[in-house]
């Protein structure tokens, strides 16, 4: 057989794994052109200092075994000086002299194990990741059974035992219904996944929890389904939040569009974005329209929109960016006036840029409506003062004249029966007599305009007088600072009454409360039935009245006011006469310094 030794040599050369061959002294006697590239060439020198290492012999070196027991090794070594691992296999050879070699062949396996251990550690980080993970963990087999999940999962759903978990049949004691178990078996197959998938599940406890499961189907080899697996997680606080905010905003936007005022809010080229119900009533235009592109100038006109926002962005009202209520009058349309209270404000961002604006206007129509009435009622009740004030002068002349007028009268008679009715002073008697009962009769007319005139009497229930007079006196009450306190018996039956005269009463009684709290106070007004009387009480804490004043206030003509603007006197005597029509009675208490307490009473109509 021809030596192929030279040949062979030069051959290993090209081969990508180590050959390396030592002596059994250790010295090196051959290496391939691979371990020379790694090592230098080490050729006759120790093999430790060849490969670097310190121990001799190798920890890793089984020379023992090859070279007393002539058997082949394998092992894996690392070799510290080129940081790399191989896969050795290290066999005996015998020399032709007699003497053993070993011949080693070292295949780099550096990437491999690296590769095995980034297994490990991935193979640990996934199990780390699945017992640690925030969200609950799943694989569930097609049947319906949870063939694994992770502690997250399992505390989530309130359980500690792990098998008992795994014994529960999902469909029907997971889902909420099994039908929502087919549901979710027969979305994901659909697609082979489903993301963010919302269902309920049911905790150990029977509640309730809201899951979002993001799986994915599992097929075998042949593509059946297997099962499912993904990840759950609790959405039971988002969902509440979620319920929360929905509710918060749900109720702002009911006060929003409750709001007895139109509330608006507009970006700052002034295209509308806030449009609530009162706004569509006061202006006329409906929130669809207002909301798809109307510019606020369209509605308060181009001149009125810039001096609102003149005046919000001086500091003039109510500080930069904000417009306190001021009256503000715009034509809606050519004859079509609007007035109202005004107010507004700017909104900024963070870096103090604005934003928007929103403004709120209340309608003053029907308050100025309500003012008119309150007027007309005023006027009204002033009349009705000055009428009776005439009446009674006109009913306390006739009364004075009718007495001296009848003894005329009598007198007149008396002399007809002394003169014969042919005499000729009788004619200018009888002329006498029948002017003295013209006169009479004239005195008779006097007396009965003297009476106040007998308003049509209806069925009233006095808290729907109460209630719409304190609308009218609402505005003064809180201008001058009163707060009022209705106690209103419910159901109070009805009265027999002129509305107008309960009326009159109640807005003198109110003129005079208020003119005795000149630095405000407290009214209070209650209705109660006891028997089949109603009572009406009227408490102030104002001045009082002076005891020697109290038997008085009620003559005509009384007053304690100076200026004679404020009154005459009229008011309680005019009231005083209505009530006593109406078949009742009024009463007054008081505490000097402290409180007026009248009291009315009025017979029930039944
Ligand atoms: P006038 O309003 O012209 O004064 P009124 O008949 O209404 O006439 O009242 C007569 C007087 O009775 C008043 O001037 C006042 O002195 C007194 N008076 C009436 N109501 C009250 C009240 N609530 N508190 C204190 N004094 C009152």
């Amino acid at each position: 057989m021809p030596d192929h030794t030279p040949r062979l040599l030069d051959a290993m050369d090209a081969f990508d794994e180590g050959i390396y061959i030592v002596s059994n002294d250790y010295t090196v006697e051959y290496m391939n052109r691979y371990m020379r590239d790694i090592f230098g060439d080490g050729v006759g020198k120790k093999c430790h200092d060849v490969l670097n290492q310190t121990d001799m012999p190798c920890t890793w070196c089984n020379s023992d075994e090859i070279f007393k027991k002539k058997k082949a090794h394998h092992s894996r070594v690392h070799i510290e000086s080129v940081d790399k691992t191989f896969y050795l296999s290290e066999m005996p050879v015998e020399n032709e002299d007699g003497t053993w070699s070993k011949l080693s062949v070292f295949r780099d396996i550096t990437e491999t194990v690296q590769r095995e251990k980034n297994y490990e550690s991935s193979k640990e980080s996934y199990q780390r990741l699945f017992n640690h993970v925030g969200c609950g963990v799943f694989i569930s087999s097609k049947e319906g059974r949870f063939l694994d999940v992770n502690p997250t999962l399992l505390e989530m759903l309130g359980y500690q035992d792990k098998d008992e978990f795994l014994s529960l049949d999902l469909a029907n004691d997971v889902y909420q219904t099994p039908e929502d178990r087919r549901r979710y078996t027969r979305t994901i197959e659909k697609k082979g996944k489903v993301v963010n998938y919302e269902a309920k599940w049911r905790r150990r406890d029977g509640h309730l929890l809201h899951v979002m499961i993001t799986s994915n189907v599992r097929y075998d080899i042949q593509n059946n389904i297997l099962g499912y697996e993904g990840i759950v997680v609790d959405q039971t606080r988002r969902k509440e939040q979620e319920r929360q905010v929905k509710e918060t905003y749900d109720f702002l936007e009911k006060i929003i569009s409750c709001s007895p005022n139109a509330i608006m809010a507009m970006d700052m080229k002034g295209n509308i974005k806030l449009w609530n119900r009162r706004s569509e009533e006061i202006f006329g235009v409906p929130a669809s329209q207002a909301l798809r592109g109307m510019n606020i100038r369209q509605i308060f006109t181009k001149r009125g929109s810039e001096r609102v926002m003149e005046m919000i962005r001086s500091d003039r009202h109510g500080g930069k960016g904000r417009l306190n209520a001021f009256l503000f009058k715009f034509d809606r349309s050519p004859g079509n006036q609007l007035e109202g209270n005004l107010s507004a404000a700017i909104l900024y961002d963070d870096k103090g840029e604005e934003l928007a604006s929103v403004a709120i206007f209340a309608d003053l129509k029907e308050q100025l409506q309500a003012e008119r009435e309150l007027n007309e009622a005023r006027q009204h009740l002033l009349q009705s003062e000055k009428l009776a004030a005439m009446g009674r002068l006109t009913s306390q002349l006739a009364h004075e004249l009718n007495n001296p007028l009848f003894g005329i009268m009598n007198t007149l008679e008396l002399m007809k029966t002394e003169i014969s009715p042919r005499n000729k002073r009788r004619r200018l008697l009888d002329m006498s007599l029948s002017e003295t009962v013209r006169l009479a009769d004239m005195l008779k007319k006097m007396l009965s305009f003297s009476k106040p005139d007998q308003e049509e009497r209806l069925e009233i229930d006095i808290n729907v007088v109460i209630d719409e007079l304190m609308l009218l006196y609402e505005k003064r009450f809180r201008e001058n600072s009163i707060k009022t306190t209705l106690d209103l018996v419910e159901d109070p039956g009805l009265i027999v009454a002129s509305r107008d005269q309960l009326r009159q009463v109640f807005i003198n009684m109110f003129s005079n409360a208020m003119y005795a709290m000149p630095d405000g106070g407290r009214l209070e007004i209650t209705t109660r039935v006891k028997g089949k009387l109603l009572f009406i009480t009227i408490e102030d804490s104002g001045t009082g009245i002076l005891p020697e004043h109290r038997e008085k206030i009620f003559d005509s003509f009384f007053t304690t006011k100076t200026e004679s603007v404020q009154g005459v006197g009229l008011g309680l005597s005019v009231c005083y006469g209505f009530v006593k029509d109406h078949g009742g009675d009024i009463t007054v208490a008081s505490e000097v310094g402290k409180w007026t307490k009248f009291t009315i009473s009025l017979p029930m109509n039944n």
